[in-house]
């Protein structure tokens, strides 16, 4: 295939070279068998070991460099697969949760979390919101800043609270807020809900904090078409002994799939075995706290740019002052680059003109427009070096 040297979109997104390159041959001919990955039963014993070291290195990585035990988070977590991605999730979280004893909360802070309680109210689940931001401020403009254990103890019957890490549209992540968070739900008992399909092993993750983790695969860990479930085994078992509700659809039972190996039906091999080259790759090249750092470093050299030239900045002449940012500092995505420029038209002209010089998908989502630059782990450093010195050529030009 062309080389395309800097691509920056959000999703599906760019996998590391190594893993594409390894894909593709085992697309063709998995291990020498003459047949490929794709074409092989997902109950033959080369899947099955396919399907098993993938776990493994999920735990493995979930082990945050010695932390924890191996052996300890088997006994006290599940990893497994569904068919689908986000969305899924959004409808398999409360109907497998809806008949344990309790509410859940959702914490609402851009359009993922959003479309996630939509979803949750459409199915007629025990659900509430807790908190809005865009009705807070009119616009997503960040996560929730107030006192997390007193808002959890004014819901007397809450089970769990769902939130989504990474908000992929409005490029608004949680800080290390998210601590206080775990811990206010810790003292009540109530399970921490998270999405993290745009952020998943960007950072290091804290499991225990975590009753649920979801995250559909197509930006960090792979290729549209899987939803990866990290799920606390005590949760697993209550669920089991309150009955899920009638209205779940048997391909997204969590014990059915879990206690089948993901293989209740039939799992797409061709996602799962890109996202076990992922996760080797990861393992390889230094493991997650060496992608965290990679990760910090391009996020803080292009913000700081951007604030070089933002409406406020008092480094730089006032027509150099064209970026405008609605997330507030404190909870920028380290994933989603979200901004705007001064004009519409300016930005369609940066869009054309990065696109023209090699940087591709800079466009932000349609519902909020203006520019997203995402910032996965296979993003290399280089390459945001690039777009840097890119966006000073253009606001030099101005
Ligand atoms: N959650 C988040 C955080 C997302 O970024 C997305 C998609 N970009 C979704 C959920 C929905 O995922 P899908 O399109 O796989 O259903």
């Amino acid at each position: 295939r062309a080389e395309i040297q800097y691509y920056f979109g959000a999703g599906p997104a760019q996998l590391p070279k190594p893993v594409i390159l390894q894909l593709s041959k085992d697309i063709f001919n998995y291990e020498n068998q003459g047949i490929g990955i794709g074409e092989i039963s997902h109950r033959s014993k080369t899947a099955q070991g396919i399907i098993e070291k993938t776990k493994e290195d999920i735990l493995k990585l979930l082990t945050n460099n010695g932390k924890y035990e191996l052996d300890q988070l088997r006994k006290d977590y599940d990893v497994f697969f569904l068919q689908g991605g986000g969305t899924t999730g959004f409808s398999s979280i409360p109907l497998n949760l809806n008949n344990l004893k309790g509410k859940g909360g959702y914490l609402i802070s851009g359009s993922w979390s959003l479309k996630s309680f939509q979803e949750a109210k459409r199915l007629g689940s025990n659900v509430v919101s807790l908190y809005n931001d865009k009705e807070e401020n009119k616009a997503f403009k960040g996560c929730y800043k107030g006192d997390y254990s007193k808002l959890i103890a004014e819901q007397d019957d809450l089970k769990y609270v769902y939130i989504c890490e990474n908000e992929t549209v409005n490029g608004i992540e949680y800080d290390a807020t998210i601590k206080d968070l775990a811990h206010a739900c810790k003292q009540r008992n109530v399970e921490l809900v998270a999405d993290l399909s745009s952020d998943i092993f960007s950072r290091e993750i804290d499991v225990y904090d975590y009753g649920v983790i979801m995250a559909g695969a197509q930006k960090n860990i792979g290729i549209a078409g899987l939803t990866l479930y990290v799920v606390k085994k005590t949760l697993l078992e209550e669920i089991k002994d309150n009955g899920v509700d009638s209205q779940l659809p048997i391909a997204f039972d969590w014990n059915l799939q879990n206690d089948n190996n993901s293989c209740y039906n039939t799992i797409p091999m061709v996602p799962l075995h890109t996202m076990y080259l992922v996760f080797e790759e990861l393992l390889a090249s230094g493991g997650i706290k060496n992608q965290e750092l990679i990760n910090i470093q391009k996020s803080e050299i292009l913000y700081s740019v951007l604030d070089k030239y933002s409406t406020e900045s008092t480094e730089v002449e006032e027509k150099q002052k064209i970026v405008k940012f609605t997330v507030k500092k404190q909870f920028r995505s380290k994933m989603n680059v979200v901004f705007n420029l001064i004009t519409p038209e300016l930005e369609e002209q940066f869009a054309k003109e990065a696109e023209t010089n090699g940087f591709l998908a800079v466009k932000g989502h349609r519902s909020v427009g203006g520019i997203r630059v995402s910032l996965y782990n296979a993003v290399k450093l280089e390459a945001v070096e690039s777009l840097i010195k890119f966006f000073e050529e253009f606001v030099n030009k101005l």
